[in-house]
């Protein structure tokens, strides 16, 4: 559950492709459209790239081994503005309809607002009542937003639960490849060398040669 196209892919795209790999179903929702408007409407430039965006969003998706991507329409950089219930709405319906037994969402100290808001809205639509498919969730980083918080915002990222993806983190450079509007040279925190050793840095950590980390947020043993 991710607020922009390609979060999916940084914060957990090399775990999500090993699960996908596993026999794993894995579903990606991203909320926002992902371009922000500068004016009142849409003019045709902006309706372009957003198409673009979206048709590189379900490249990376394919890359992964996704069974699902959906886009909603949610204005970009500014959830914040929006009543939080319509966001916990779409994220019900989501969950509803697809019973994710794992979610994995934004930090809720990233920098960027709208990570914020998907992380709320994900806890209130998850509430851990009777009949809640939702087991686990974790919270993932995103290059660039969580660490440029530089844990002033609360809560700082203290990730417990480290991923091994050796095998896949070619799979998330690839995937993230596939978003040409995004890219960024090093040392951009998204650039591929910089995803790269992020990942060596994570493996070192816990002993493997490269691993995405996360912050368990909540687990539900039934
Ligand atoms: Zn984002």
């Amino acid at each position: 559950m991710a607020a922009h196209p390609d979060d999916e892919v940084l914060g957990c795209g090399a775990t999500s492709a090993r699960l996908a790999a596993e026999g794993h179903e894995v579903h990606f929702a991203i909320l926002g459209e992902g371009i922000t408007a500068r004016h009142r409407g849409q003019s045709d430039a902006e309706a372009n790239q957003k198409e673009q965006l979206h048709k590189h969003a379900h490249a990376a998706a394919t890359k992964i081994g996704a069974k699902s991507l959906e886009i909603h329409k949610l204005p970009d950089n500014r959830l914040d503005t929006m009543p939080l219930l319509d966001v916990v709405k779409i994220v019900e319906e989501l969950v509803g309809r697809i019973r994710p037994e794992v979610v994995y969402t934004h930090h809720g100290g990233d920098l960027n607002v709208d990570h914020g808001v998907v992380y709320r809205a994900v806890l209130t639509a998850t509430r851990p009542m009777a009949g809640q498919p939702v087991r686990e969730i974790y919270a993932f980083e995103v290059p660039s937003s969580t660490e440029w918080a530089f844990q002033r915002l609360e809560p700082a990222f203290r990730p417990n639960v480290f991923v091994d993806v050796g095998r896949t983190i070619e799979t998330k450079i690839a995937a993230m490849e596939c978003y040409e509007s995004e890219a960024r040279k090093f040392p951009h925190p998204r650039s591929p060398e910089a995803l790269r050793a992020l990942a060596t840095r994570w493996g070192s950590v816990v002993g493997c040669n490269a691993a995405e980390a996360f912050e368990l947020v909540r687990s539900v043993r039934p």
